[in-house]
């Protein structure tokens, strides 16, 4: 079962916005208006119908999740997920957990079947990313093993550092 689920989990090193995907997740901001890191990279392949869209909106709490389609991407939907500012706090690990269950739940909801997620929070929000990486892992896990429609999920990751982060923690869930 936890094998079945791991199968499905894919580790890349790159930009999220140039995979081919039925969604990426953008690591986004309360007022969903754009910002710096992953945020920016997103709303500028993107392009200006994106920001359209998220207005419309009007905000997604942390921890929470929100859906619009992705434009100029190759990826059809956007997942916008407003991760938690790292304080030290027992709640951070909750509302982190909640960003990728709330996505993947989003995701069967609107018949998505692969999808990326890049650190979310590990950038300007600072959690740290071997704290980070493990309950983005897990969340997702426990998720797939319950849920047979999301068929694969992305964990792309911009530096090396981070890279080689999810890479041995998927190495020893392998064992
Ligand atoms: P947060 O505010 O949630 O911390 P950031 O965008 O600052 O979000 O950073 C989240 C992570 O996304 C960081 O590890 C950063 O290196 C990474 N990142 C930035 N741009 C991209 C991109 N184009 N594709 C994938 N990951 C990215």
């Amino acid at each position: 079962m936890e094998k079945e689920a791991l199968e499905r989990i894919e580790i890349l090193r790159g930009d999220i916005t140039r995979l081919q995907l039925d969604a990426v997740v953008n690591a986004a901001n309360t007022s969903l208006l754009g910002g710096g890191g992953v945020d920016g990279a997103i709303h500028r392949a993107a392009g200006p119908r994106l920001l359209n869209e998220c207005r419309k909106i009007g905000g997604c709490p942390t921890g929470e999740a929100r859906i619009t389609r992705g434009y100029n991407m190759p990826a059809g939907y956007v997942i916008h997920t407003v991760g938690p500012i790292y304080s030290g706090r027992a709640q951070d690990r909750k509302l982190l957990s909640s960003c990728y269950l709330n996505s993947l739940k989003l995701a069967v909801k609107n018949s998505i079947t692969s999808i990326a997620f890049p650190a979310i929070s590990c950038g300007v929000y600072g959690y740290p990313v071997e704290d980070a990486c493990k309950i983005a892992v897990d969340t997702t896990c426990d998720f797939l093993k319950e849920n047979r429609t999301i068929k694969k999920v992305v964990f792309i990751l911009f530096s090396e550092k981070n890279h080689a982060v999810y890479q041995e923690y998927l190495k020893s869930l392998a064992k």
